[in-house]
């Protein structure tokens, strides 16, 4: 499969994924292919997703983006962590925080250390040993400091932002770049007759639009890969529940916190994301376990100040395409899959899909083993960001509703079960392949703090327990020292990014 080299780009979307493709493209392409983007007012964009993870700050930079007039453009906040409220039982709470936790002793990480002696008391909780985590609990932060090494240097961060803002502010820097915007409705897509690569695509005007490539940021409809093409979906909705979410802002409460907060409700659950100037606020529940009518009470009876609109109800269905990209179309955002938001992992989604495009570039025409290899990859990374936000699910001590019960005993893909094994037996997670998105450190902390308790790599053993209990109590002193001297997140915002 080659064909000519290619000239043209044609994005059709203009949501989070569209112009976040314009924006790479026209910077990293640097003017060689003419690059149009389609959206339609009309139709609009999904206009959730506002948190993100750690690497969008890669994206950020690969757009050489200053980032006190991005946050301040956007309305952003630091985010440190997520909150999870209620997911082990009532009435606990953990935090999955960015970063390493404490110092890794020969090839041992903290957590083996901390299994041993927490059980014989005089230790703190597993939350101390992480430089995220313990300032997200006060309330505070600042950006990790290389200069004085492991555990200061091991913060690291990512951003709450309002989607919308981001999605404009990006679109500046994509037209300043040269990317042509159209605005109108698709109605038609033209397929070629001998090769069925896409030809073009006509607008409700009766306006036609060609290009080499095409990339499919149309949302979760697919209008190209879908629609046009054909790529059916797989399903994943029989581990992941929830097909739908009430979204609404609301004022802020007293403290903009640096982290997510994610709490469970009877089917479902609730995030509250802390932006400058309001909170996001959604509840993803499964339609077969609430009623839309008690989604929208729980949602508006628990929100943390006044709605700030009335809730809007956006459905979905867990799962990917079979292939995101096929014959000359790529699908990059909700087109191409749909993850629960658990982990805010779509945004970053739609950056690893483009640069694995970018490293698979079609410039010289398309070749089937390109392709093959960016599939694979995409099916490969859905599955394991899939599979830990099932274990979220699965690690729970509650089955207190119908909902909960399920999930609690449903079995899981064989990819998780040999993880929970394994963490079980020694508390060791080994990631599959290097481009496995989440650490071990992600992993450890959720686990455990669902509520799973495995036996300690029996390695440890070979440090005596006094000098176990005064490593740990070291690294417990230099977090909370440098914690406690932090500046309060607000602080932090209104000094460095307040928006006007
Ligand atoms: P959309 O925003 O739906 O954009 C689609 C675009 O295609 C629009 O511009 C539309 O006008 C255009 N279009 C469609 N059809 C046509 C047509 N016929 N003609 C012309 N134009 C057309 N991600 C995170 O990383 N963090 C989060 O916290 C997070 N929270 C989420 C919460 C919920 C409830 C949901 C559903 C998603 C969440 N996401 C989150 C995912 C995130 O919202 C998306 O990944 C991101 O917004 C990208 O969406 P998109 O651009 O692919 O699609």
């Amino acid at each position: 499969m080659t064909n000519p080299a290619i000239s043209s780009i044609t994005i059709v979307g203009g949501g989070t994924a569209g112009w976040m493709t314009a924006a790479l493209l026209s910077k990293l392409l640097m003017g060689r292919y003419a690059i149009t983007l389609i959206e339609s007012e009309e139709i609009g964009t999904i206009g959730v997703g506002e948190a993100t993870i750690p690497a969008i700050k890669i994206f950020n930079d690969m757009m050489e983006i200053d980032e006190a007039e991005f946050l301040k453009a956007t309305q952003g906040t630091f985010k440190l962590g997520i909150e999870f409220v209620d997911w082990r039982e009532k009435g606990h709470s953990y935090i999955h925080g960015f970063g390493k936790i404490g110092v890794d002793r020969l090839w041992l990480h903290t957590h083996q250390f901390w299994l041993k002696m927490f059980p014989k008391g005089g230790f703190r909780d597993f939350d101390s040993y992480s430089m995220c985590t313990a300032a997200a609990r006060k309330g505070r932060f600042a950006p990790p400091d290389a200069r004085r090494g492991p555990p200061m240097s091991d913060l690291d961060y990512a951003y709450h932002f309002d989607a919308s803002l981001y999605a404009r502010y990006l679109r500046s820097l994509s037209e300043k770049r040269g990317v042509k915007r159209i605005e109108g409705r698709i109605t038609d897509v033209v397929l070629k007759a001998e090769s069925g690569f896409i030809d073009k695509v006509v607008l409700q005007s009766g306006q036609a639009i060609g290009g080499d490539l095409f990339i499919d940021c149309s949302g979760m409809r697919g209008l190209l890969i879908g629609d046009a093409l054909g790529v059916g979906y797989q399903d994943w909705s029989q581990w992941l529940l929830c097909d739908r979410a009430y979204a609404v802002p609301s004022a802020n409460p007293t403290q903009i916190t640096p982290y997510v907060t994610c709490t469970t409700r009877d089917a479902g659950w609730q995030w509250r994301i802390p932006l400058q100037h309001r909170t996001g606020n959604g509840y993803v529940h499964s339609s077969a376990y609430t009623s839309d009518q008690q989604a929208v009470d729980t949602l508006m009876s628990t929100l943390g100040g006044p709605a700030l609109g009335d809730p809007r109800l956006i459905k979905f269905r867990p799962g990917k395409r079979h292939q995101t990209w096929e014959k000359n179309c790529v699908a990059i955002g909700l087109s191409a899959g749909f993850l629960e938001p658990l982990e805010s992992t779509s945004i970053h989604l739609i950056q690893t899909g483009l640069l694995r495009l970018l490293s698979l570039f079609p410039g010289q025409g398309f070749h089937a083993a390109d392709i093959r290899e960016y599939n694979t990859y995409s099916d490969d990374e859905y599955r394991d960001i899939r599979d830990f936000i099932i274990a979220h699910y699965k690690i729970t001590r509650r089955d207190d509703t119908p909902f909960w019960a399920y999930v609690k005993h449903m079995e899981v893909p064989e990819t998780l079960q040999r993880k929970i094994d394994l963490f079980q037996s020694s508390a060791r997670i080994f990631k599959r392949g290097a481009f496995e998105l989440f650490r071990e450190e992600s992993w450890v902390q959720v686990l455990l703090g669902q509520g799973m308790w495995p036996d300690y790599d029996p390695n440890v053993d070979m440090m005596t327990e006094a000098d176990i209990a005064g490593y740990l109590h070291d690294i417990e002193a230099v977090i909370g020292e440098h914690t406690d001297a932090m500046p309060r997140h607000e602080d932090y915002i209104n000094r460095y990014c307040k928006a006007a």
